[in-house]
């Protein structure tokens, strides 16, 4: 358990993230045994409605999302005892009077969680100082996006930064709350093995691909406006990046951590006009087939405008301008309606300097770190041995040193990213949370690639869905001698 007891202020409580994943992580916080006796939460939301009739919805939701052999009917009934609800206009300031009287005189430490569009968040957050429902203690969790550039960032910055300090608030990139995420941490910073290859003489070049088989899912009209670098390289591809990329920090801390990601933001290379055909691939797509079901292309979605440019592919070449990294580059993609869902990082070492095996297999010769997120949380090492047999010489083969989370810790449950994120904020822990300073570095790099386009006029190449993007995309690593790994 915490040692203390909080008492979390959900807004935007009966919204798509806090019934999906927000109540089935807190859930399993009770069904841990992790929320302090007295913790409270009031559920906050404009709909009309009592109590009673919102824990009836929100028990509907979690039998929904959490699942079967992790439901359990009176542990979901003893953490609905928890939650009140509060049927509240957010930009209503005399309403807020009635989170003071909720509060009353319990003393449990005060956890804002705003789950709403981020134009609320400086309503929320001026409303809450000026019917004085928080203090310098206080602690604020955001969700992405913070903004749509670093013009309308450093705003919403601005107005939370006006009510809490930095040391209050908690910015989401649930990314951060995965299991193997956190591993990267463990892996780089633990095993001494790693530490002294982790640079220019050792790697190569370093993939991250984040990809999606699904479509926009109904979000038409907020994904147009976003397209798939605002909504995914900004924040979870960048951040995947820094992590690899950054420094050994020296310790735990949240501040010591986060110097060191935005020492790798500050030095990532701008993506000038004349680098773009050579560094960037936008893409967006067309009809095709995903696992045999056939699905429309991006403009024949419901709700789509026929003429949008927006991106739903970006692969981008990203150099980091250090000292560790010198001549690395780091090739990212991320897209949807791709083949499979799939996120993984991989690490390409450079070969031995010198080669003494047959020639035809001199392709084999370089070491490789997988790093899964998803599916099957895990790490592969692909080492080289000799082949069996007596006819095979000194032939070599490459097979995975295999680390699958859920088989190797069979017994220990991988928990959700809100899970971990949500108990961070409990114990005050910011080192899972995004910085101010972070968050405009990323969106300045991305600016850059984003102005480019505008200025260029050049529609995204069109790739079928149910194809790993624009053939620009491999051409654009091709060109570099390499390609995208693909699993034998
Ligand atoms: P949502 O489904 O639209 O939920 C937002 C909630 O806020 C709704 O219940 C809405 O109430 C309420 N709200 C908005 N303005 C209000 C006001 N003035 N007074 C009272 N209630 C108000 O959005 P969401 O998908 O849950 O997303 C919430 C936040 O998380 C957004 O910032 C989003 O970008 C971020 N996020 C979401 C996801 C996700 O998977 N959903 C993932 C990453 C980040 P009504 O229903 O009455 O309009």
């Amino acid at each position: 358990q915490t040692n203390t007891r909080c008492d979390l202020m959900l807004f935007g409580a009966l919204g798509d993230l806090a019934q999906r994943k927000l109540f089935p992580a807190l859930y399993q916080l009770e069904r841990a045994n992790l929320l302090a006796d007295g913790s409270r939460i009031l559920a906050i939301a404009r709909s009309e409605a009592g109590t009673d009739e919102v824990r009836n919805k929100l028990l509907e939701k979690l039998r929904q999302h959490v699942k079967p052999a992790e439901f359990d009917e009176n542990i979901a009934n003893d953490f609905l005892q928890r939650v009140d609800y509060l049927c509240l206009d957010f930009a209503d300031q005399e309403g807020y009077q009635v989170l003071n009287e909720w509060r009353d005189a319990v003393n449990n430490e005060l956890i804002v969680y705003m789950a709403t569009p981020p134009s609320m968040y400086g309503v929320i957050a001026r409303n809450m100082k000026s019917s004085q429902c928080c203090n310098e203690h206080t602690r604020v969790v955001v969700e992405k996006p913070i903004g749509h550039d670093l013009e309308s960032s450093k705003v919403i910055n601005d107005e939370l930064g006006e009510v809490y300090n930095e040391n209050q608030l908690f910015r989401i990139d649930h990314y951060l709350g995965k299991e193997t995420v956190q591993n990267l941490i463990a892996l780089r910073f633990a095993n001494n093995l790693f530490a002294s290859q982790w640079d220019q003489n050792h790697i190569s070049h370093v993939e991250i691909s984040v990809a999606e088989s699904v479509g926009i899912e109904g979000r038409w009209g907020y994904f147009d406006k976003a397209g798939q670098i605002r909504d995914m390289v900004q924040n979870h591809l960048l951040q995947l990046l820094c992590l690899i990329a950054m420094d050994p920090p020296a310790d735990l801390s949240a501040d010591s951590i986060r110097d060191e990601k935005v020492k790798v933001l500050k030095a990532l290379k701008r993506i000038t006009p004349n680098m773009m055909e050579t560094h960037v691939v936008r893409g967006q797509y067309t009809a095709g087939t995903i696992m045999g079901k056939p699905v429309p292309g991006y403009l024949e979605e419901d709700g789509a405008n026929r003429g949008s440019e927006t991106e739903t592919f970006v692969a981008l070449k990203v150099e980091i301008d250090n000292w560790r990294w010198s001549g690395v580059p780091f090739y990212l993609r991320t897209g949807k309606r791709l083949p499979e869902k799939m996120s993984q990082i991989i690490i390409h070492f450079k070969p031995a300097p010198h080669y003494i095996f047959d020639s035809d297999q001199k392709h084999l010769a370089n070491n490789k770190l997988i790093i899964r997120l998803q599916p099957d949380e895990g790490m592969a090492l692909k080492i080289l041995t000799k082949d069996q047999g007596l006819d095979k010489g000194m032939r070599l083969r490459q097979g995975p040193l295999e680390l699958t989370f859920s088989e190797t810790f069979e017994s220990d449950r991988i928990p959700d990213a809100y899970e971990r994120l949500l108990w961070e904020v409990m114990k005050g822990n910011q080192y899972l949370f995004v910085r101010r300073d972070e968050v405009e570095y990323a969106w300045r790099w991305v600016d850059q690639v984003i102005q480019n386009w505008h200025d260029s006029d050049e529609p995204p190449k069109r790739y079928a869905s149910g194809t790993w993007g624009p053939v620009a995309s491999i051409a654009m690593i091709t060109r570099d001698g390499r390609s995208w790994y693909e699993d034998a």
